[in-house]
């Protein structure tokens, strides 16, 4: 009879919560918090579950081993309530999901998108720091120690703040902040009030500007210290680079001393400006994935546990700062122990520090978390 995979990494998944302590794995406020599990086929095969406390959510998760497990970001006097009003809302974290699917990379059609590669995670790791250091910790007022960062688990990154006055924030107010930093709604005319009147030097906003209009005089002013490529990959097109390159100096001079952005005469204005500014948003996601931060009814996988695609640990950061150096494909590691044999078909990959593959129908034997990851990704086979 053949091997399944749910009988070879459940005993793994078991193993890895036997060895945390209740603390290591329960989310604060436990006993308020809505928990789902899920299967080898389902992230969420069924939700509405409650525990009285850490030891209880503890013993359930190695009794029952499940690939997946999520947890409600919001708070409830009756978290196993339904339908979800009886539950009683109390308040939420906000939470904000990146993943590099959604980040329209040029690797990704290489490489499709269930697999995850080293650009994919330096790119959605930079969204992250651009996401806390551009716009939490100035914008909304939001303090270090109230955001918590944990590796997603698989090709991305989850950001949770804990804060008293976006706790009790609603839907509308939540999906008002999503907008903010994605950069909708956000009107150029704001910033240039001469924008598309002919005759008009354009007055713009300076580098010590609040909120988005300082924030473009920044972004902008270091894309023309970075030269023409970087003011390309702001999203401004190849001419007008250039002829901004050319006239740099100037063209810094202008913005940063009196907001002047006429320096240049630039054809179509108000679209470069905005172009530069979509470049300058959080790319967040589609409609659905923003309900991740809009929707408090969401429920999200919860940091420290076991991310069933990939084995690996959907591992909380100590502090904000461990982000720029963390390497998920090294520390998010959590099957440790042994090696095992599986006949693998993948590209090539690092973990723990060392490269495998690529592998093209080989039998191959490899430490026990890479052959996970591998039969997780639906990259390989038991032998
Ligand atoms: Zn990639």
């Amino acid at each position: 009879m053949a091997v399944s995979i749910s009988d070879i990494i459940a005993p793994l998944v078991r193993e890895y919560y036997a060895g945390l302590t209740p603390k290591e794995i329960a989310p604060q406020h436990v006993e308020r918090r809505e928990f789902g599990f899920g299967d080898f086929e389902r992230t969420i095969a069924y939700r509405h579950v409650a525990f009285e406390n850490e030891t209880k959510l503890h013993s359930y998760l190695v009794e029952s081993a499940p690939p997946f497990v999520s947890y409600s970001p919001s708070e409830y006097e009756d978290p196993a309530g339904r339908p979800m009003e009886n539950k009683h809302w109390m308040g939420s974290e906000l939470v904000f999901d990146l993943d590099a699917t959604d980040m329209k990379l040029a690797c990704q059609k290489e490489h499709g998108s269930s697999w995850v590669c080293q650009n994919c995670l330096d790119a959605v790791k930079a969204e992250t720091m651009k996401l806390v250091e551009e716009f939490l910790i100035p914008d909304f007022g939001v303090s270090e120690k109230e955001i918590s960062v944990n590796f997603s688990g698989n090709r991305g990154y989850h950001v949770h703040v804990m804060n008293e006055d976006i706790y009790k924030l609603g839907p509308g107010a939540r999906k008002r902040l999503t907008e903010y930093i994605s950069g909708a709604g956000i009107d150029l005319k704001n910033f240039f009030p001469a924008l598309g009147e002919r005759g008009h030097r354009l007055e713009g906003p300076t580098p010590t500007d609040y909120g988005w209009g300082g924030r473009l005089a920044r972004g902008v002013i270091s894309a023309l210290n970075g030269g023409e490529a970087a003011l390309i990959s702001l999203g401004i097109d190849k001419t007008i680079a250039r002829k901004l390159s050319k006239n740099k100096a100037e063209v810094v001079l202008g913005i940063a001393t009196n907001g002047n952005w006429d320096k240049i005469n630039i054809p179509n204005k108000a679209d470069v400006w905005t172009n530069v500014l979509n470049g300058m948003a959080v790319r967040q996601g589609d409609q659905i994935d923003r309900n991740v931060t809009n929707d408090v009814y969401h429920i999200i996988r919860l940091p420290n546990s076991i991310h069933g695609k990939s084995g690996l640990v959907s591992k909380k950061l100590r502090s904000f700062k461990e982000l720029a150096g963390y390497e998920p494909m090294k520390e998010a590691i959590a099957f440790r122990k042994g090696t095992m044999e599986v006949v693998a078909t993948s590209p090539q990959f690092s973990m723990g520090g060392e490269t495998f593959g690529p592998f093209n129908g080989t039998k191959v034997e490899l430490p026990t978390y890479a052959a996970a990851y591998l039969l997780l990704k639906r990259v390989a086979t038991p032998k």
